[in-house]
């Protein structure tokens, strides 16, 4: 089941919590949420789940409209919100069951919707145990639990992995991967590894504007523009070597990182490269290089780029 959204528009008093965004989910995928605080992803994931209305445009989920069509909507969508509230007194398969009620799971399916998520959520050992004596990466099991209890077809969470410790998220990543194969899944996280590690594809949202949207791979490649090579060329005098790397024709940039180990850091003109060129200048002056790496533009540097103004 996919998600699209429609110039959705949220205004707090005065404040644009989130700004005529669009964007679609398709069927199947994981899709990362990812921006600073208050960047707008839990007003949006709200929105989605028809916790709050939109000012001006409209969210559709299956072809149904979140303003038209609440109660449609809100059965083919299990929510995590953020912090996980849970009702710390009840034992986690009470809970669990209250939630099947909430979620009008039919009677006699109950029971095998309890067990199902029981086993799928590695919950068996602590089923009977009250919620406030669990740990925190299981009391994310059950609410993952409980989110997906009615079987809904999207899910939507909220920082799923906050105030885990990280084995607890590895676990936590790994059910959400397995869960996502047969779900449409949003996930909204500020942990690049995490979306990185867990989505098929990242939105960046900053001051409720779209920012940035793709694969990691894409979004890398869209910031790196141009190349830059991480150079090491010993031998020869520094100044010297300096001089001769910026009169190479295919050269924009370069910038002496380290000089006693004569590390450079080397920028190409937009669509050049200048490894070749760098080989054959070293080769002609009996220079030596240590070393010769490509500069990867790290995910983080994506990140700091569009959500900084
Ligand atoms: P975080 O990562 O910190 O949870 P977020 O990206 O989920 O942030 P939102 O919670 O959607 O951001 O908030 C977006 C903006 O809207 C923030 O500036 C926030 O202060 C404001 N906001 C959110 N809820 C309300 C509210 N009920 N009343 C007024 N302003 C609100």
């Amino acid at each position: 089941m996919d998600i699209k959204l429609e110039n959705l528009t949220k205004i707090y008093d005065y404040q644009k919590a989130v700004d005529n965004i669009s964007f679609e989910v398709k069927t199947g995928e994981i899709l990362g949420f990812l921006g600073p605080n208050g960047a707008g992803k839990t007003t949006t994931m709200k929105a989605i789940t028809c916790y709050l209305s939109p000012d001006s445009g409209d969210i559709k989920v299956g072809g149904l409209s979140v303003l038209q069509n609440p109660s449609a909507v809100k059965k083919n969508i299990g929510y995590l919100p953020e912090n996980n509230p849970l009702y710390a007194d009840m034992a986690v398969i009470d809970y669990l069951k209250f939630a099947a009620e909430l979620q009008n799971v039919p009677k006699e399916k109950i029971k095998d919707r309890l067990w199902e998520m029981i086993q799928v959520c590695g919950l068996k050992n602590e089923k009977h145990k009250k919620i406030r004596e669990l740990s925190k990466g299981y009391k994310q099991r059950v609410g993952l639990a409980q989110a997906m209890i009615h079987d809904p077809k999207i899910l939507i969470l909220d920082e799923p992995t906050t105030g885990l410790d990280p084995n607890q998220i590895v676990e936590i990543r790994e059910l959400i991967r397995r869960i996502g194969r047969e779900k449409t899944v949003i996930l909204s996280s500020h942990i690049l590894a995490e979306v990185e590690a867990t989505c098929d594809r990242i939105i960046i949202i900053n001051k409720g504007k779209i920012v940035a949207d793709g694969t990691s791979e894409e979004l890398r490649k869209q910031a790196q523009g141009d190349e830059i090579l991480k150079i090491q060329i010993k031998e020869g005098e520094v100044n010297e070597i300096f001089r001769a790397l910026q009169n190479i024709e295919s050269v924009a940039l370069v910038d002496l990182i380290n000089s006693e180990q004569q590390l450079f850091e080397v920028q190409s003109l937009k669509g050049m490269k200048s490894a070749k060129n760098i080989f054959s200048l070293c080769a002609s002056r009996g220079w030596y290089i240590g070393q010769l790496t490509p500069v990867e533009t790290k995910l983080e540097d994506v990140f700091r780029e569009v959500t900084t103004n």
